[in-house]
């Protein structure tokens, strides 16, 4: 059992294989794929390289589960209770799950903690939606017919998930899946890929039957042949806008539903009536827990002028000290990034917003400690139409954009292709309603930043998605709706007549 992430750090790579139809394969081709620890820089475990023939024997899997399988003939009260066993065996192993987890993408354990502590609810929240998924017995206007819906799983869902938060956001996709009755295929990121295959362990133990879950390991090839399988009904997607769209264009080629959670740029709204220290907490949280890799993060300070020094030097002040290091160990605060590109890519947007005229409150290149670590880094002078103000970071990196009127606020708010969280700091509740209103994001938080629950919608705005997770608008999105028309009289109708 891996109970500490040091445990294993002199250990050799642990070889994994993935799930598919109940039982522990590798890739047709042999092929293997490395899994980092960031803050070692040295592979920690291995993964089967999945193509097309092992996405497609795990599609047949979750299909043969779905349309034969003993899955599609059990009452959602049986259902649930698989899901609540899946949420007790999690809780039994948040340690082990919070260690692995942060050895693949170098978060916190202490945040991988909280989050593996939390997981079970999603597990808990739809075992009790499941036997409520109802359809409606409708009025008819000619008295002949009655008429009702019946909701439907959609079938095979089949997921892909990035690497910032691998766990959580996998269990926001399947466990309502499961509850409307779907089956499922996941392929993780390449980067972190284990937590997925340890969650197959558990379903085993908790006696799903083979093929409700599975899971193929690769890269981009393997998710492209996930999305063209024509016998997967429907797509579930976290990552980057990019690769959103790729999928999009992808999946109409065979009309397959996709659910897309995308990118962010969003918008931390400072007023000069806020608390103070409580808003100079939340800038921190919303730009530099887990070191910025989050699709909500507050990148973007939009900030009342009047108060800016002020504000902006506690959070500068705060940023200095934050303690960068080992993420097993319990004092530290910020983690390496995820991956040796991510580091590129952000020290490189970094570098040309310093070029475009931008300057450091703090953080930038030079001074940090060197491997995967990102200084916490606070750019002002920046200009709306600077690509570091335009763009995803997903990195610790804040640009501070100032405004006098709360109009000119709205505005700079709304000034982005995203529309995935805003955060509004004001003790004056008119305010906070009325801007509140007016941002077009899809989770809009008052005095507070980066609070999620498995009962509130998260999705977002413009490019920022397409769908909600969480919450009982989750559970609709792998359901379908059935009408049915009874006749009534037995009478003959003119064929050539409609209704
Ligand atoms: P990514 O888009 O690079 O990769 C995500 C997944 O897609 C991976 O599993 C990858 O292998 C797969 N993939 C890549 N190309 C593909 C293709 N052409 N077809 C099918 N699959 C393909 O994203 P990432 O770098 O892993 O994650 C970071 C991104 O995720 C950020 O943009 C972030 O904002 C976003 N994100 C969004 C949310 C949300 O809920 N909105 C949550 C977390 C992360």
């Amino acid at each position: 059992m891996l109970d500490t992430v040091s445990d294993t750090r002199d250990q050799s790579p642990v070889a994994y294989d993935m799930l598919v139809n109940g039982g522990w394969v590798g890739a047709a081709s042999g092929r293997r794929l490395d899994s980092l620890d960031p803050y070692t820089g040295r592979t920690w475990a291995t993964v089967p390289d999945a193509a097309m023939p092992d996405v497609a024997a795990a599609v047949g899997a979750a299909r043969a589960a779905f349309d034969m399988g003993p899955w599609g003939r059990m009452t959602a009260r049986d259902r649930a209770a698989l899901l609540r066993r899946m949420a007790e065996l999690i809780a039994r192993d948040v340690d082990r799950l919070a260690a692995i987890e942060s050895r693949d993408n170098g978060k916190l354990v202490r945040e991988m903690k909280a989050q593996w502590r939390y997981i079970p609810e999603w597990f808990n929240y739809f075992a009790g939606a499941a036997d409520k998924i109802e359809g409606a017995s409708l009025q008819s206007d000619r008295s002949n017919f009655t008429i009702f819906t019946r909701k439907e799983p959609v079938g095979v869902v089949a997921a892909i998930t990035p690497w910032n938060s691998p766990g959580l956001l996998l269990v926001w996709k399947l466990a309502p899946a499961l509850a409307a009755g779907c089956t499922f295929v996941v392929k993780p990121s390449e980067h972190t890929p284990i937590s997925a295959i340890e969650l197959g362990k558990l379903f085993e133990e908790a006696g799903f039957p083979p093929g409700v879950f599975n899971v193929v390991t690769g890269g981009p090839e393997a998710g492209r042949a996930l999305v063209g399988d024509p016998r997967v009904d429907k797509i579930a997607f976290t990552g980057s806008t990019d690769v959103g769209k790729s999928i999009a264009k992808a999946a109409a080629d065979n009309l397959t539903g996709v659910l897309l959670e995308l990118g962010g740029k969003s918008p931390n709204i400072v007023f000069d009536d806020c608390e103070r220290k409580a808003a100079a907490n939340g800038i921190i949280a919303g730009i530099f827990a887990a070191s910025g890799q989050s699709c909500m993060a507050g990148s973007r300070l939009v900030i009342q002028r009047s108060i800016m020094d002020e504000v902006l030097g506690r959070v500068v002040e705060r940023a200095k000290t934050i303690k960068l290091g080992d993420p097993t160990q319990a004092d530290t605060e910020m983690g390496p990034v995820a991956t040796r590109q991510q580091h590129e890519k952000i020290s490189g947007m970094i570098r040309s917003a310093l070029a475009d005229g931008a300057r450091l409150a703090c953080g930038g290149l030079e001074g940090g400690p060197g491997g995967l670590f990102v200084l916490p880094t606070i750019l002002v002078d920046v200009r709306p139409d600077m690509s570091i103000v335009r763009e995803e970071v997903f990195g610790p990196v804040l640009c501070v954009l100032p405004f006098d009127t709360e109009e000119e606020a709205i505005a700079i708010a709304n000034d982005t292709q995203f529309g995935l969280a805003a955060g509004i700091w004001t003790q004056n509740v008119q305010r906070a309603h009325r801007v509140a209103n007016q941002v077009r994001a899809g989770t809009v938080w008052i005095n507070a930043y980066r609070v999620v629950g498995y009962n509130a919608p998260f999705g977002g705005y413009k490019q920022s998605g397409w769908g909600r997770e969480n919450g009982m608008q989750a559970l609709d999105e792998y359901l379908e709706t059935k009408t049915i028309w009874i006749e009534l009289s037995g009478a003959t109708r003119d064929p050539f007549t409609i209704g």
